[in-house]
């Protein structure tokens, strides 16, 4: 078959080592990476992915919410593009892979295409997202929420990092400095898009499996809730007296996690941030404030338990007042049939083993899902771990991430 032909032309060592290159943009003394979304390192990442993608008869563009475009043009060019790619941004103590993965594998495997001397039907696009990560601008996922619609532009120009820094500010320093990049469309019709990651997760190395098709990804929801008490000495007030914020803060979180406790395991809630105020040994606390993030796989179990969470808040707890803010919601979602096969097929087709996964991270791919067909190729990390310094992948899996990518983008456009 052809695509097991042009497979053959990925080139592991070449894909390796733009890896080790891209992480000199913004590396850390620990060996990871600090590349925030439109800061000087990504510029240098962005010029040096603009300069092979160039070298290779690429045509670039960009947007105007600062998402990179790199277009190997099919024969027939008015078909709406097969998509790959993600992110290079990166946390403040990431690593080597996390996103710069799904775009150097996209590269390669378009190098592939081209070096194989294949001309596909419909153009090919590597797109690199702007701020997956959130870390320097908050909330992520900015690019790829915009260019699908599911953000407006407007809502993400005036968000401010911790300078004061605003997006749009940042967005006009970085088209400056490459001012011969045009400007494309932001509403544009997409025929697919398929993103590489590795899996941040241990399971796919436990399996002892080099290709997760990922199934879809996990919906979340997050809340704020406040619980308000009255400030009491610690010494004489009377335990009928008594509003204590943090009891009553103890008893709705005992009452929640006994809402999510599911043989399954599959309910994941989770309290990360608990502030008490005054915070004083012998004073009874007046108020508490705590985070919950909640997350199901199942979207409508999601939102049944979401909002039996927001019942269970109706009431007083120790003769205190309870007040809940959702601050997000994002379904869960599964990815189309028919590109989770292709992903399945292409493997299989190559020999390289494969199972299902489910995403349990959030990726780009969860906006571009709202736009048209779209699918994610998972490789294993060692031992799961990302976010990280550490994070690590071996040279072969990253190439047969590439390798199955070739045969998917060629499947869709041709
Ligand atoms: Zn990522």
């Amino acid at each position: 078959m052809m695509a097991v032909d042009v497979s053959k032309f990925v080139n592991a060592q070449r894909l390796w080592e733009r890896h080790m290159e891209m992480a000199q943009y913004g590396r850390t003394p620990q060996g990871g990476v600090n590349r925030q979304a439109l800061s000087t390192e990504d510029a240098m990442a962005r010029r040096v992915l603009v300069t092979w993608a160039e070298l290779l008869g690429l045509t670039v563009g960009t947007d105007v919410v600062g998402n990179l475009f790199m277009r190997l043009q099919g024969t027939n060019p008015e078909a709406a593009p097969v998509v790959t790619g993600s992110h290079i941004d990166s946390q403040p103590t990431g690593g080597r892979f996390d996103g710069v993965y799904g775009v150097l594998a996209g590269l390669e495997a378009i190098q592939a295409i081209r070096e194989a001397g294949i001309v596909p039907k419909r153009s090919l696009e590597l797109a690199v997202w702007m701020n997956e990560e959130g870390s320097r601008f908050a909330p992520g996922m900015m690019g790829s929420s915009v260019f699908s619609g599911s953000r407006t532009l407007d809502s993400v120009l005036s968000v401010i990092d911790a300078q004061g820094i605003s997006v749009g500010q940042a967005l006009e320093e970085i088209r400056n400095e490459f001012p011969d990049i045009p400007l494309w469309p932001l509403e544009r019709r997409l025929h697919a898009y398929i993103e590489a990651h590795i899996e941040q997760g241990p399971v796919l190395e436990r399996e002892g499996i080099t290709i997760g098709v990922v199934t879809g990804i996990q919906g979340k929801r997050t809340f704020r809730v406040s619980v308000s008490g009255e400030e009491a000495h610690a010494g004489t007030a009377a335990r009928s007296e008594r509003r204590d914020a943090l009891l009553a803060a103890v008893e709705l979180i005992q009452a929640i996690k006994a809402l999510c406790e599911d043989d399954e395991d599959l309910v994941k809630f989770t309290v990360g941030r608990l502030d008490v105020k005054p915070n004083a040994p012998s004073v009874v606390p007046a108020e508490a404030v705590f985070s919950i993030d909640l997350r199901h796989p199942d979207s409508s179990k999601l939102q049944s338990l979401g909002d039996q969470l927001l019942d269970l808040c109706a009431y007083e707890y120790e003769r205190c007042a309870v007040s809940i803010q959702e601050l997000s919601a994002a379904p869960s979602l599964e990815f189309p049939d028919s590109i989770r096969s292709l992903i399945r097929r292409t493997a299989e087709d190559q020999s390289i083993s494969c199972m299902d996964i489910l995403s349990k991270a959030g990726h780009d791919a969860r906006y571009l899902h709202y736009v048209c067909d779209t699918g994610m190729i998972f490789i294993p990390c060692k031992d799961g771990i990302s976010h990280n310094e550490a994070e690590s992948a071996t040279e072969r899996d990253l190439a047969d991430g590439a390798r199955v990518l070739v045969g998917v983008l060629l499947g869709l456009s041709t």
